[in-house]
């Protein structure tokens, strides 16, 4: 049988690799990659809801030019189910998520509203706190402060809990009953 797998290769004795051109990708080479859609959107010219989890054929680039922290952001072009329009989404690294570029809309979504809530208190925090010592200590004494305050309105649940705790349903709606059960008799 001839020789099937090349285990030499003849490398010419003037052979010098530098010489050789490396092969560059251009930096906004598009590829194309079957994506989910990872939030509900609604498309701007149709107004076609599109929900997540919706599968595309879509093109995906580097966003050249923009970084989180060093880390890349990717484009993803997709089209509107109903209307072929396109859409773009990117990713955004900084709050592990996804925005709409242009195309369409994102649809309200109260979870995120509320992390976004909380985001910014903790976001403003940190910048009252920057090299200021007196607020942090500040602040420290009102969270340790409602601390005891929650505490303390825990206490007093389970004290009034505890009180009430002798009175069942069944007596609770025996008693209900005989109050009805009066009232009829009164009309
Ligand atoms: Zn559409």
């Amino acid at each position: 049988m001839a020789e099937r797998k090349v285990l030499t290769k003849y490398i010419p004795p003037d052979f010098d690799p530098k010489k050789l051109d490396r092969h560059r990708w251009p930096k906004n080479r598009q590829i194309k990659v079957r994506t989910m859609l990872p939030m509900s959107i609604r498309c701007n010219t149709c107004g076609n809801y599109i929900s997540k989890g919706t599968k595309f054929n879509s093109r995906k680039e580097e966003v050249v030019g923009e970084t989180y922290l060093g880390i890349k952001i990717f484009r993803f072009y997709l089209k509107c189910t109903n209307c072929s329009a396109e859409l773009a989404i990117k990713t955004d690294p900084q709050n592990s998520d996804y925005v709409v570029e242009s195309g369409a809309t994102r649809n309200f979504e109260p979870w995120r509203q509320q992390d976004e809530v909380v985001d910014n208190a903790k976001r403003r925090r940190a910048a009252e706190e920057m090299g200021d010592a007196v607020k942090s200590l500040e602040n420290k004494t009102l969270d340790s402060k409602k601390d005891i305050d929650i505490l303390a309105a825990l206490d007093e649940m389970k004290s009034m809990k505890a009180r009430h705790a002798t009175v069942s349903l069944d007596s609770m709606l025996e008693a209900l009953q005989s109050t009805y059960a009066t009232k009829d008799r009164g009309f």
